[in-house]
C-alpha cells in the first residue's frame, strides 16, 4: 500500500506539473487575444487621505476576463506577459485606458486628485516609456500632474543610473512617481535621497500585523517619518480594519487604501461610488 501511495503520488504529480505547463502554455495563447477581444480591464481602488477623509486618488489594477476561466488575477498573466513581450502593448493600453476614464470622471465633474498606475519592469525603458506616457496624456487631456506611476524598488535600484535619468525626464513632464510595496524590495537610503520621487507606498505585509505586531508598527512609523524627511507623500496599503487606520493616522501616514475603505471596484462601480461620495458631500452642504 505504502509501495502504491508513492506511485500514485508520483503519478499525480507529474501530473500536475503536465496540467500546469499546459494551461500556462493556453493561458500565454489566450492572451495573446485578450487585448483586440477586448477581455482585459481596468478595475480600480479608491485611496484617502487619513487626515479629512477626503479621496486622495485612485490605483488602477488590470484583471483579465477570461471566457471560460472567468477574472484571471494579474499575479497570474502579469509575468506571462512579461516573459513574452506582451507587457509591452498591455501596459500601453492600461496607461491609455486609465488616463481616458479618469478624464472622463474629472470632466463629469467627480473630483479625482490622482490616478496610480502600475508599471512593469519591461516598460521601466527611456525610448519606450517616455513616449507612451506623453501619448496617453495627449489622447486623455489629463494634466500631467494627475497620472502617478508605481514601480518597485528592485526595479529602480538594479538599474540605477538609467533608473534615475528616466525618472528626471518623467518629473519634467511633470508625471509623479511613486515606489510600490516599500520596504520589501533592497532600497538603498543615500540612493533614495537622489532620486526624484514622489510617494513611498508601505507593503501591505507591514500593515497586516498592525496592531498587535510592534515590530511591523515601528516599520511603518519609521517609513512614515523617512517620508516626511524626505519630503515624501506616504501611502498604507492593505488597510483593512479600523484599528489599523486607526494607528496609521495617528502616527502621521498621509494616505490609505486597503479592504477597510473598498475592495478594487469595476469601472462601473468606481463611478457608483463617485456619484455617493459627490451626494454626501452636497448633503453637508
Ligand atoms: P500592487 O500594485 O501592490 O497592488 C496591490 C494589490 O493588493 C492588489 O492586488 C489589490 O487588489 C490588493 N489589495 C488592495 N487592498 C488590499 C487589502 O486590504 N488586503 C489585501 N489582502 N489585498 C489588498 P491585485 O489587483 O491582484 O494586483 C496584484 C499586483 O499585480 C499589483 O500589486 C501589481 O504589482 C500588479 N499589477 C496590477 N495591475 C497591473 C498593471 O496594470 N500593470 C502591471 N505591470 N502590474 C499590475
Ligand atoms: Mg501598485
Ligand atoms: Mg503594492
Ligand atoms: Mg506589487
Amino acid at each position: 500500500a505504502k509501495e502504491m501511495g508513492k506511485n500514485t503520488y508520483q503519478f499525480y504529480s507529474i501530473d500536475m506539473n503536465m496540467a500546469h505547463q499546459m494551461s500556462h502554455l493556453n493561458l500565454e495563447n489566450a492572451l495573446r487575444f485578450a487585448l483586440e477581444r477586448q477581455q482585459l480591464q481596468l478595475w480600480y481602488q479608491p485611496q484617502f487621505d487619513l487626515a479629512t477623509g477626503q479621496l486622495a486618488g485612485l490605483e488602477c489594477l488590470i484583471r483579465w476576463r477570461h471566457p471560460q476561466l472567468g477574472l484571471i488575477s494579474p499575479l497570474e498573466f502579469i509575468p506571462i506577459a512579461e516573459e513574452n513581450g506582451l507587457i509591452i502593448p498591455i501596459g500601453d493600453w492600461v496607461l491609455n485606458e486609465a488616463c481616458q476614464c479618469v478624464q472622463r470622471w474629472r470632466q463629469q465633474g467627480f473630483v479625482v486628485p490622482q490616478i496610480a498606475v502600475n508599471l512593469s519592469v519591461r516598460q521601466f525603458r527611456p525610448d519606450l516609456l517616455l513616449s507612451q506616457v506623453t501619448q496617453a496624456l495627449q489622447n486623455s487631456g489629463l494634466p500631467a500632474h494627475v497620472l502617478e506611476l508605481e514601480v518597485t524598488e528592485s526595479l529602480i535600484m538594479t538599474r540605477i543610473n538609467e533608473a534615475i535619468a528616466i525618472l528626471q525626464q518623467l518629473k519634467q513632464l511633470g508625471v509623479k512617481v511613486a515606489i510600490d510595496d516599500f520596504g520589501t524590495g533592497h532600497s538603498s537610503l543615500s540612493q533614495l535621497k537622489n532620486l526624484p520621487l514622489d510617494t513611498l507606498k508601505i507593503d501591505r505585509s507591514f500593515i497586516e500585523g498592525i496592531p498587535e505586531q510592534a515590530d511591523d508598527v515601528v516599520i511603518a512609523e519609521t517609513i512614515v517619518i523617512l517620508a516626511q524627511k524626505l519630503g515624501l507623500n506616504v501611502v498604507a496599503e492593505g488597510v483593512e480594519t479600523q484599528a489599523q487606520m486607526q494607528v496609521l493616522r495617528d502616527m502621521g501616514c498621509a494616505c490609505a487604501q486597503g479592504y477597510f475603505y473598498s475592495k478594487p471596484l469595476s469601472a462601473p462601480d468606481m463611478e457608483n461610488m463617485l456619484i455617493s461620495m459627490a451626494k454626501q458631500v452636497t448633503e453637508v452642504y
